[in-house]
């Protein structure tokens, strides 16, 4: 009698041993199908992430690192340029300058803005309503410290200039609110004296 019931019950159990087998061989077969179904939305992600890189890239062609900018640049310079800082307002070199002349990237030199188009819009920062030559200005939607504002930054290096604000003078109604700390300036040479 004790001997008819183990061996049922070894029989029951070897069913049901080879029973969880198959089935995990299912479950097996299910995680592998689900895998590879996973992969080609992996891989339309993945061109995506390298092209935007590559645009980075393309962008800044005078790329430097940490060190070499520190070394070219004052802490001020270094800190509003490559760490996109801001200098306080009335604090800097330019938001009150008038001479005749054009402002250049005070990191690469590109050519950015002529006094022709600056004005004092009273905001303590070197306004101007027109980029000199967009070629070498980008701009950028930047949402840090809460708001939505339009990131000026030199195309050639990269540099964070300053922000781009609608409420300029005409003709253009823009305003290019841009940091003293990331320009350089130089005269305009007096064409009248030579003549
Ligand atoms: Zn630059």
């Amino acid at each position: 009698m004790g001997n008819s019931i183990s061996s049922r019950w070894k029989v029951r159990r070897g069913a049901t041993a080879t029973g969880l087998i198959a089935l995990s061989a299912v479950l097996v077969a299910l995680v592998l199908m689900l895998v590879v179904a996973g992969r080609p939305t992996d891989s339309l992600v993945a061109p995506a992430e390298v092209s935007s890189a590559k645009g980075v890239t393309n962008m800044t062609q005078d790329q430097k690192s940490d060190d070499e900018w520190r070394a070219k640049l004052t802490p001020e310079q270094f800190y509003v340029t490559r760490q996109k800082g801001t200098e306080r307002p009335y604090s800097g070199e330019f938001w009150d300058h008038k001479e005749a002349g054009q402002y250049k990237c005070v990191c690469c030199g590109a050519e950015l803005f002529t006094s022709d188009t600056k004005y004092d819009s009273h905001c303590g920062w070197p306004s101007f309503y027109a980029a000199d030559g967009k070629a070498n200005i980008l701009e950028e939607t930047d949402r840090s410290h809460g708001m939505i504002r339009t990131e000026v930054i030199c195309k050639k290096c990269g540099a964070h200039l300053g922000h781009l604000f609608d409420d300029g003078p005409q003709p253009t109604g823009m305003r290019y609110c841009i940091n003293s700390a990331s320009l350089a300036f130089e005269k305009k040479p007096e064409e009248k004296a030579e003549k």
